[in-house]
Order: structure tokens, then sequence, then C-alpha cells
């Protein structure tokens, strides 16, 4: 509770620095005898901290927890958000559950974790930017293979009310340009109309969307089981009487894992570029359609009976594990080459919103969790790990 209203303290909405708290972990690592190294964002002005207790090595089990949060602007908060309170057993703050929880619940497990005697290192990752576009975990996983520090497994404590979650859809957001030629209305020879030319576009997303529905890739336990399709904005045009020099749409897939959001891109692409894309470029070869890649998070899949799915149920005494719809870290990890599970303290429903809170309770199965499953993984001479 302590350690949870330290870190709430510290304003680490995605647009600002995360170095303040990154600093004061590191100083806590530093007074309990722990390792620890930065990755930096090409700016300098973030960084990713990853401890390691026990030996100063790859493999072994990792906790993971972003220390950046989404803002509180617009929010209708009944209180400082960067002052947690307690109402009734809740913990109200900025981040309590998503997830500061986790990430104070990592810290305040270090002075225990160095007791074990550990076979395997323990290892703790504090990344940024996961609330924008999850690059600190690249950057993260990129460094600890630079380093030969990739752990094996780990723990993403996204909130989960402590279930273990073991699979969750991918997302591949893009913006499509359509760029044409203006000219006046009454002359349409002498022009390119970027809003037909997105039309088209629109009209093929529209019925991806249905195809994917009826013959897409089905994977149980998905609500829907298949990856789907989506343009959520679009815009183009200036008057009635002009033709449209540019059109644009955001759209986005989630795909489910099995399914490659790359190659659903480039079969969208390919099959445009043979339609729309040509008229268009026969009209005037400046005009096209151009795809731009705005953000992307891989899909997570671990299997139900994979060992560490095994150690997380029975660590958190869970009988069942879940799917759910949201992305978080762990497909990047994942594509790493770290075996990853999601399983954290909070609730996702309280994720995002004004009063964000956390209940007590989970803090203190959390605490538990976290010591059990480094005995688990890390000190015994067989484990997940
Ligand atoms: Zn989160």
């Amino acid at each position: 509770m302590a350690m949870l209203a330290h870190i709430v303290s510290y304003d680490t909405t995605s647009d600002r620095s995360d170095l303040p708290l990154i600093d004061w972990i590191s100083g806590w690592m530093d007074a309990h005898g722990v390792s620890w190294s930065l990755s930096h964002d090409p700016s300098g002005e973030k960084a990713n901290l990853h401890a390691i207790i026990g030996p100063r090595e790859a493999g072994g089990l990792a906790f993971a927890g972003h220390v950046d949060t989404v803002p509180v602007t617009g929010q209708e908060w009944t209180g400082d958000p960067f002052v947690l309170r307690e109402q009734g057993g809740k913990l109200i703050g900025r981040g309590a559950a998503d997830m500061k929880g986790y990430v104070a619940c990592m810290l305040a497990a270090v002075p225990d974790l160095v007791r074990i005697k550990l076979e395997r290192p323990v290892h703790l990752l504090f990344t940024f930017d996961e609330e924008i576009s999850c690059d600190g975990a690249r950057v993260a996983m990129q460094d600890a293979l630079e380093n030969n520090l990739l752990p094996s497994v780990c723990v993403v404590g996204e909130p989960t009310l402590m279930t273990p979650v073991i699979a969750h859809k991918g997302r591949l957001a893009a913006r499509l340009v359509a760029r044409g030629k203006p000219g006046h209305s009454s002359r349409p020879a002498e022009g390119v109309n970027a809003l037909h030319a997105l039309g088209e576009a629109m009209a093929w997303v529209a019925a991806e969307a249905r195809r994917l529905a009826l013959e897409g890739r089905k994977v149980e336990g998905f609500e829907p089981p298949n990856s789907t399709i989506q343009i959520g904005f679009a815009q183009g045009g200036t008057a009635i009487n002009i033709i449209p020099e540019r059109a644009e749409a955001l759209l986005e897939w989630r795909n489910v894992p099995g399914d490659d959001s790359h190659a659903m891109m480039a079969r969208m692409e390919q099959e445009l570029e043979a339609t729309t894309g040509r008229w268009m470029r026969e009209a005037d070869p400046e005009c096209g359609l151009t795809f731009e890649v705005l953000n992307e998070l891989p899909p997570l899949a671990l299997a139900a009976d994979n060992p560490l799915t095994t150690a997380v149920k029975l660590a958190t005494g869970a009988n069942a594990e879940e799917f759910v719809s949201y992305g978080t870290e762990g497909g990047i990890y994942q594509q790493a080459g770290m075996t990853s599970i999601v399983c954290g303290p909070g609730s996702i429903e309280q994720a995002h919103r004004p009063d964000e809170w956390i209940a007590r309770t989970q803090l203190e199965r959390c605490d538990a969790f976290i010591r059990d499953m480094a005995q688990r993984v890390c000190a015994r001479s067989t484990g997940a790990a």
C-alpha cells in the first residue's frame, strides 16, 4: 500500500518522461543489492529498467509491468489522481489497476526475493510507452537479446483479477491514403477522384469483414472467434464541385493467433493495386493508394498445457485460464522468444477510468503470487523455466 502510494505519486502519463520514477526504482534496487540496467527510447527521455535477482544470466522468470499510464485530462476525478486514497478496501489513484498495482507488488517483493536461494534468475522488467505504442517492450527485448539476458518465461501483470490469461488477439492499425488529382467536377476526365478510389477500398474492407466473419479461421475462446477488420475513420474532399485530391481512412485488423496481420494487409494492397490502383495510375502515374502502418501488436497464444500455464494456475489457485480481447506487451515478449502469460491484480474494467481503483485484497493475492512463482520456477531444479 505504501509502495503503491509512492509509485502513484509520480505522474508517468505516457506523454511525459518516466525517468524520475525509473531513477527511484534504481535506487530501490541499489538499496537491496540488486543489479539493474536501463534501455532508452531514441529521445533519451524514457527508459526501461531491467533488474536481475540471482544469477545474472539469461533464462529464469520475468515479472513485467509498464510504468506509464493514460492521461487524467478530461476525466472527472473526485480527488487528486496522483495521491492514493483508500475507500472501503478500494485503493484509488491513476494507474492503481493499470498497472502500478502490479509494479508496486514487484518492488515490494524485492527484499524477500533477494533472500531466496535462486538457481535461475528472477527478472523484473519495468517498461515505458505501453499505453501508446508498446515500444518500451520492443526496446527492452532488443536490449535483453543483445546482452544475452533474455528470460525464458514471463508474467505480464496487466489486470486480470489474478486469473491466468493465455491468449489475446493481435492488432494492426494502418492509414490508407488515396492520392488523386484535383479538377472541376464538370471535367472528370482531367482529374482523379480520390474519394471514389477510397470508396472502392472501403467496399473491399466491408466485404472482407463479412468474409472473415463467415469463412475466417476460428479460434475457440475468442469472441468473435475470427480475425476482424474495420474502418474507424475516413475523410476526404473539400467541396461538392471539386474533384477530391486526397482522401484517407484509418483501419485496423484484430487478428487471432495464427493469422498474420501483415499478410492480410498485403493481400488488401495487392487486390486493390490491381483494380483501384490501376485506374488511378492509368489516369495519372502520380496517383494511387498508399498504406502506412501506424502501430501493431502481435497476438499472444500460450498452450493451456504449457508448464508456465500450469505454474501460474497452481500459484494463483485458478482452475481455468482465459482469453481476453485487449492487447498486451505479452505478444511482443512472446515474439522475442520469451514464453509469456498475462496475470495481474485488479480489473481491466477499472483501467483508464476516472477514480481508477484496485482492491487491497488483489494486491495481497499478487504479493503471495510473486513469491510463490519465484520459488516455483527459479528456486527448484525443475520448473517452467
Ligand atoms: Zn496496462
